[in-house]
């Protein structure tokens, strides 16, 4: 294994050319004040613009600088999935490419790992330059992420947050939960989970990447990560209890008629026919659905069996400064 430095801070980029010289300079000059051993890994996500060019030449001009390239926009988690399997710091930092978070605190957020011993540090922008439309929605969902999740944060989505090695070495992040990493971390066992107040700053340059759709989609993410946390082990404890729930309800409904027609039968009273009844079509399809949440949780467990943990394959069509 390399020996591993101390900082590794991995940007995720998607058109942001203007800003990444001015965010690298800015790290680097960071690091060097506090003589950190260090290295900035650029993913670039696929950018339509020059943003790869620049990568390449920051990549000459400064060691520490590597990239890799997608040959497309896989959206935000694959870059940062990507980045967390390069990295080789003890103290791995995540922040945007948009200049939006400071470098400057940086080393607070490696001496919280590092001293205090927390696994992951989440940034807080406890005043942020952002529309409103943005910061009201974004106030209820960490809300419900936090009450959901029991974990407390402000700001599950801030883009600037320190990991300890083992983390980002033990969690995959697909899809777009990214806004989702402080939950994924918990459910893999690394629990103390802590918070700084960070500085937000506007855009500077480019335009934002995500959305209104950003909280319907990011709210249907935090189910599947709640359940598939949940019960990823085994989705049969949770399919196998409610598929035999369901069709021990429907079996016993289906008894309980038959058997009322069986007494009416025998004392010779009149008796209704069963397909007349309601309540014996109900209880069919409580059977079927039983069944077939009971088939749903077996494929669950096999799928699991067979492909153990998902892995993000992206296709990474160029690299400066990245050795295999
Ligand atoms: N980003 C990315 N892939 C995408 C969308 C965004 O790598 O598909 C990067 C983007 O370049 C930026 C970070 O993710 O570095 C955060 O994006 P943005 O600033 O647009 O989000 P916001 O600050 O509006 O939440
Ligand atoms: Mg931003």
């Amino acid at each position: 294994m390399p020996e591993l430095k101390d900082l590794s801070v991995v940007v995720p980029l998607y058109n942001e050319e203007e800003s990444l010289p001015e965010l690298i300079n800015w790290i680097s000059r960071v690091m060097q004040k506090h003589g950190f051993t260090y290295e900035i890994i650029l993913v670039d996500d696929g950018s339509t613009d020059r943003s790869w060019e620049v990568v390449k030449a920051l990549g000459n001009e400064n060691g520490a600088v590597k990239g890799v390239k997608f040959n497309r926009n896989y959206g935000k988690s694959a870059a940062l999935d990507t980045g967390f399997k390069l990295a080789q710091a003890e103290v791995v930092i995540t922040m945007d490419a948009d200049l939006q978070d400071s470098p400057d605190e940086i080393p607070e957020l490696y001496r919280m790992i590092k001293e205090e011993k927390y696994d992951l540090v989440s940034g807080w922008k406890q005043k942020r330059y952002d529309p409103l439309s943005k910061t009201i929605p974004s106030k209820f969902f960490n809300y419900v992420n936090s009450k959901i999740s029991g974990i407390k944060l402000h700001d599950f989505n801030c883009g600037l947050k320190a990991y300890r090695y083992e983390v980002v070495k033990n969690i995959s992040i697909y899809g777009e939960m990214h806004r989702y990493i402080p939950v994924i971390a918990k459910w893999n066992g690394f629990k103390k989970i802590g918070e700084k107040v960070v500085e937000h700053r506007a855009r500077k340059y480019g335009v934002t990447k995500f959305g209104l759709e950003r909280f319907i989609f990011g709210f249907l993410d935090l189910l599947s990560v709640t359940f598939v946390s949940r019960f990823k082990k085994s989705p049969m404890h949770f399919f196998g209890t409610l598929g035999t729930l369901s069709f021990l309800l429907g079996s016993i409904i289906t008894v309980v008629i038959i058997a009322n027609k069986l007494i009416k039968i025998y004392r010779g009273e009149l008796a209704r026919s069963v397909t007349e009844q309601p309540l014996f079509f109900l209880a069919l399809v409580a059977i079927i659905i039983g069944t077939q949440l009971f088939l749903v949780g077996f494929l669950a467990e096999l799928m699991i069996m067979v492909t153990g943990r998902r892995k993000g394959e992206y296709l990474i069509t160029e690299k400066v400064g990245v050795v295999d």
